[in-house]
């Protein structure tokens, strides 16, 4: 494999900096705050051709290859994990499984406003009652004549609130189990279908959450994608592709955490000498280049193997668990961060790490304790991520929610940032 970016791969790095610095990082921390989503932003992605990236100049797309969607991933998430979520929903969740399975009717539908940001597009699988074990999907399709009647509810659904397509999956046969799933693409306009905000998450503050509900909401037949029974896999190909972005935004997440690292250490002086100067801290530096460079590496093998279609579920739930947890990127690079700004580090951290500590936090929760069961839909990064706290005493062995004492949230499970920065600081 070659490890060199190739001149076009530069310059789509650069564009996608340039782009993140300018366009991201001074709305940022207002977005978080107010927990706006940022719409106008999710046009701009598209315009410059960051959503849809790798999907085909023909349907809007830019027809790049893997790393070069990998880079943007990285350079988005190093500015705002929010915004690296458009990407990684609109591009791998939504458009991806159009160009792969979709009718030619479809994809010339959906793609070419995907891929600009006209129009935004949601993944509906995960359920109220429903997360890892995706085989078991309560929502139904019910066979009318000359369509389809869809009712159910979608839970923690990406973009939900302002997407005018959702990639709905659902049961058209409990008996056949994963083999009766089907995926629709339900036109969010459509009567029956509503959508509601979900608060209160513990981070990625400015990317829009929603809870779904489809009552008895009708579609052509030309809705169903692919056939039939293709539901299950066609939602496994996608989240493979949506785990090898995510993995990609975690790298640009520990690179900002880095740079604010590297930047604080400079500046700031004890003793009469920048922190910098220790080689303590210089130490501290020097790991978390170390387990960047890792992560960089294993995105790229995986961009390789994305590319030629060799991505496997293990392959990318190694990405995803890689770089947000055994190589302890996020949570060690920015508790590193943490430690270098100390107290300020409480504010520091949440002001520059924030995205990445809470996506730990929420992968945690969401998939991490289904990493025990080794379920095909298992997300390993998070499962790891406790045992590598736990083995820090961070956790308390098989007390998987202690670290988050304090205030309810939404998980309907009690939650402090501030907590969880003490206990790892
Ligand atoms: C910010 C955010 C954005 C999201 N965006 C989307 C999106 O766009 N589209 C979408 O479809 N989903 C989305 N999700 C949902 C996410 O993919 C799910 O959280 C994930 O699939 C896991 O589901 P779950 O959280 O319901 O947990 P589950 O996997 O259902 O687990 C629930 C509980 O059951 C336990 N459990 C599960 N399996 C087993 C087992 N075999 N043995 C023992 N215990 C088990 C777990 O430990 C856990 O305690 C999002 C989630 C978040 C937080």
């Amino acid at each position: 494999m070659d490890f060199t970016y190739s001149d076009e791969q530069k310059l789509i790095r650069e564009t996608a900096r340039e782009f993140a610095e300018g366009e991201i990082l001074p709305q940022v921390k207002e977005n978080d705050r107010a927990e706006r989503f940022d719409r106008e932003l999710a046009r701009k992605l598209g315009e410059i051709g960051f959503l849809g990236a790798p999907v085909a100049e023909e349907y809007g797309g830019r027809g790049l290859d893997y790393v070069s969607y990998g880079l943007i991933a990285e350079e988005i998430g190093r500015a705002d994990s929010s915004a690296r979520t458009v990407v990684s929903v609109v591009t791998s969740l939504v458009a991806g499984p159009i160009e792969k399975w979709g009718s030619e009717e479809q994809k010339q539908r959906w793609l070419p406003r995907l891929c600009s940001g006209e129009g935004l597009g949601c993944f509906g699988l995960t359920e109220p009652d429903t997360g890892s074990d995706a085989a078991n999907l309560r929502t139904r399709a019910t066979k009318t004549d000359g369509g389809w009647s869809i009712s159910g509810q979608k839970m923690w659904i990406s973009l939900g609130n302002h997407s005018e397509v959702a990639l709905i999956f659902a049961q058209t046969d409990p008996e056949k189990q994963h083999r009766g799933l089907a995926a629709f693409l339900v036109p969010t306009k459509s009567e029956g279908f509503s959508s509601q905000e979900i608060h209160g998450k513990m981070g990625l503050h400015g990317s829009d959450t929603a809870e779904l509900t489809l009552d008895s909401v009708r579609v052509d037949d030309d809705a169903l994608m692919g056939e039939v029974g293709d539901g299950f896999k066609i939602a496994m190909s996608a989240l493979d592709s949506g785990r090898y972005s995510v993995a990609a935004g975690c790298v640009g997440i520990c690179q900002g955490s880095l740079d604010a690292s590297v930047a604080y250490a400079k500046q700031r002086e004890q003793f009469g000498r920048p922190l910098a100067s220790f080689q303590l801290v210089q130490d501290k530096l020097s790991r978390m280049v170390g387990e960047i460079t890792a992560m960089q590496l294993l995105c790229l093998r995986l961009s390789e193997l994305a590319g030629d279609e060799r991505l496997t579920p293990g392959m990318a739930s190694l990405a995803k668990y890689s770089p947000s947890s055994r190589f302890s990127g996020s949570p060690r690079a920015s508790m590193y961060n943490f430690r270098l700004a100390a107290a300020s580090g409480v504010i520091t951290a949440m002001l520059v790490t924030d995205s990445m500590f809470m996506i730990d936090l929420l992968s945690q929760r969401t998939d991490g304790k289904a990493h025990a069961s080794g379920g095909q839909t298992v997300d390993r990064a998070a499962g790891s991520a406790f045992a590598w706290a736990e083995t820090r005493g961070a956790v308390p062995t098989g007390e998987r929610h202690l670290w988050c004492e304090g205030r309810q949230c939404d998980f309907g499970m009690p939650v402090s940032l501030i907590d969880g920065i003490r206990r790892f600081s």
